[in-house]
């Protein structure tokens, strides 16, 4: 008891307690920002991812057209708002890296209209891409924004009509197919020619899936489409022949199922995440609006 005195009224001993608790006050405030800056690295698994899904980018802006101009704006306003592009196919695999602080964005084009890749012949080259097409543009944003990424899937069908099929100039339809994928882009199946596959027994289904691998690894060859994207957003009776299986010795496996619509989609460590159900987010105007102004307004939803 005697000693406990002294101690407590040691100036040297209240001296040393006083140094000591700054000094452990100031080691928790450090470690507290620290691991609140680690937490900001972290993503926000539970969060919401917006895949895009444009069709065509042309003249005049309309239901299914974007025009180049807006094209370019609503990169300008995604890339402002703190959104990076990654590809469909990492998205699919889980691997979702962006810089920190940044969001993650898809970008998807459906039915290889001419506005998505055109390309301009030229002497030197034999071609060069048209500025004001999506690939164009998408290209030259990149350039004077190389930290917004560059990255989209166009679901092509190879065996539409015109102007539906492979973007619409057969001389360049194999070296488009090439293009894209030389430079990162992805390809997806968008069936074979735009089939409404409720109309289709299982095997109908399979051809129009095999069908459109084929066509496409005859061009690329060993190119798997990890992604379907369903014409008019329409399942099939039979939904097992969407993820995988093969027509006529061609196999077909897809990572994803693409609807025309629903909203952001949650990511595959989600538990609610289905393969077979993964909504997209109509490139309109209205819609587009809508979901920046919800993610502005709702930031912890952000994935
Ligand atoms: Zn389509």
């Amino acid at each position: 008891m005697e000693y406990i005195k002294t101690m407590m009224f040691n100036p040297k001993i209240v001296a040393r307690f006083l140094t000591f608790s700054l000094i452990s006050i100031i080691i928790l405030v450090f470690l507290f920002s620290t691991n609140s800056a680690l937490f900001a690295q972290i993503a926000n698994h539970k969060g919401k991812i917006m895949i895009l899904e444009y069709h065509k980018i042309d003249y005049p802006e309309g239901r299914w057209t974007r025009t180049p101009q807006n094209f370019r704006r609503d990169l300008e306003r995604f890339y402002v708002k703190g959104y990076q592009l990654i590809r469909l196919g990492d998205f699919l695999e889980g691997k979702i890296h962006v810089k920190k602080g940044k969001t993650p964005l898809i970008l998807t084009f459906d039915d290889s209209s001419p506005g998505q890749l055109r390309f301009i012949p030229d002497g030197k080259d034999g071609y060069r891409v048209d500025p004001n097409c999506a690939v164009g543009i998408l290209e030259s944003f990149y350039a004077s924004h190389p930290d917004f990424g560059l990255a989209a899937t166009f679901f092509v069908l190879p065996a539409a009509n015109p102007p539906n099929r492979l973007f619409n100039q057969p001389e360049y339809a194999h070296e488009k197919l090439r293009y894209l994928v030389r430079k990162g882009f992805e390809i997806g199946n968008h069936t074979y020619w735009h089939a409404t596959l409720s109309k289709m027994n299982s095997e109908g289904v399979k051809r129009q899936l095999g069908l459109a691998v084929k066509a496409i690894q005859e061009v690329i060859s060993g190119y798997s489409p990890r992604a379907l994207s369903l014409p008019m957003g329409i399942y099939p009776k039979d939904k097992t022949t969407l993820l995988q299986g093969s027509y006529d010795g061609i196999p077909y496996k897809h990572a994803g199922i693409m609807m025309v619509s629903g909203g952001p989609a949650v990511a595959p460590d989600h538990p609610s995440f289905d393969p077979l159900y993964i909504p997209r987010i109509q490139a309109v105007e209205k819609e587009i609006t809508y979901w920046l102004r919800y993610f502005d307004k709702h930031p912890e939803e952000r994935y």
